[in-house]
């Protein structure tokens, strides 16, 4: 049926097919097909639409020249490059300005295909040289055995240049010595270098990410069974890397108002029985309240990017949060007067991360849209960003001076 073929069409473009569980339920515009109306949704005139007028052109109401089909109908989203023709300065900023201490990195070097994992470990030194990092910082998410390679792997190596932080303790949440073996894991990792946990992720299954547990055995951040190894991190006074939640748009279903492009909507949990955005981004003001005294990093800028007055007034409320830049390039690219200006007032609470690989580019990306004031620079989404100029004492702050007052060096 051509129907069922335009859905799974759709879902293969928007990488969905076969999320199962923790996929999408049903898609707004895509309805059944015993209805029969799907078709005529996918082929919906929405330039007559009021709604998508309005989403689309603001206050322009409407392109202003005639609308009809041209040349260009057959161009897919997810293959739109437009070519900039704005002759505008283009600054290379090879290095960063000053040493930086990137705070959100994963194993990478098991993950480069035709090398082995010590020689891409080489390389990736000799970019951190060029590029101007100092150290890095490996959330290795990692317990047991597999922490214990990483020690060996890295720390051997090079003792200088990378910091781990291990992950929590995920067998067996159920059982009750739970909270007792979590903590002597983590003594255990503290013992052979870690220096933080990280990143510790919900997305609205709890910590373990597992869609088949049931609301009620699921471990949020604020669950009691993890109190005494959120205080362990306190006594030890090592901080915890959060992920939680994510983009906001990836609870919004992927349609023509989807403001991620198709690349990202492998994260899209549209329609998905775990825990909402709205609801989800509540664990953190819970978890900051009922641990003060443990230093939490909410990475992604804490997922509230899109809302800086938001995550300001959160920063305001608890003492015990810092945030990492990590993969909100998009963020910051986008808003570059507000995003700049939220840096320098909390310039004390910001930690630089990347997360993106080992890619010379990906950094020196950054520094050009951190250090310089170009404009319409292309970046990862379908917007371009514009430089945020950021001033020394901030770039200083953001770079290195924070990860050496909150990260515990020795
Ligand atoms: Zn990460």
């Amino acid at each position: 049926m051509e129907m069922k073929k335009n859905r799974r069409g759709f879902l293969k473009e928007a990488g969905l097919l076969g999320l199962g569980a923790a996929g999408m339920g049903s898609l707004p515009g895509c309805t059944t097909e015993e209805t029969g109306t799907e078709s005529a949704a996918v082929e919906k005139a929405w330039t007559s639409d009021p709604e998508w007028l309005k989403v689309k052109y603001g206050e322009w109401s409407g392109p202003g020249v005639p609308v009809g089909p041209g040349p260009m109908d057959h161009v897919l989203v997810k293959d739109y490059a437009p070519r900039s023709s704005v002759i505008a300065p283009q600054t290379f900023i090879p290095k960063a300005k000053f040493p930086v201490i990137d705070v959100h990195l994963h194993h990478y070097p098991a993950q480069e295909k035709g090398k082995r994992p010590k020689e891409a470990l080489e390389e990736w030194v000799k970019t951190m040289d060029e590029v101007g990092i100092e150290k890095s910082v490996i959330l290795t998410v990692a317990t047991g055995s597999q922490f214990d390679m990483m020690v060996d792997f890295y720390l051997n190596s090079y003792p200088d240049r990378f910091q781990l932080f291990c992950g929590v303790e995920r067998n067996d949440i159920d059982k009750p010595d739970f909270p007792e073996r979590a903590v002597k894991e983590l003594e255990r990792c503290y013992s052979l270098g870690a220096r933080g946990v990280g990143e510790v992720t919900d997305k609205g299954y709890g910590i373990t990410g597992d869609p088949r547990l049931a609301p009620n055995e699921r471990m949020h951040f604020d669950d009691v069974r993890l109190d005494p190894f959120w205080s362990k991190c306190a006594e030890l006074n090592i901080p915890v890397n959060l992920h939680l939640a994510d983009h906001p748009s990836s609870w919004q279903p992927p349609d023509v108002f989807q403001e991620r492009t198709p690349i990202f909507q492998q994260f899209n949990q549209y329609g998905s029985d775990g825990v909402p955005y709205d609801e989800l981004l509540n664990y953190l003001p819970k978890l900051l309240t009922k641990q003060p005294e443990t230093t939490f990093i909410a990475c992604h800028l804490a997922n509230l990017g899109n809302d800086l007055q938001r995550l300001g007034e959160t920063l305001d409320t608890h003492p015990n949060l810092y945030l990492d830049i990590s993969a909100r390039d998009y963020e910051v690219g986008r808003q570059p007067r507000a995003a700049a200006k939220f840096l320098s007032q909390y310039s004390g609470r910001v930690l630089f991360g990347t997360d993106m690989g080992m890619d010379k580019g990906m950094y020196q990306g950054w520094w050009r849209l951190l250090e310089s004031a170009d404009e319409h620079m292309p970046g990862r989404s379908w917007w371009r960003y514009y430089g945020l100029e950021l001033p020394d004492d901030v770039l200083l702050k953001l770079y290195r001076e924070n990860a050496l007052k909150v990260l515990n060096w020795t």
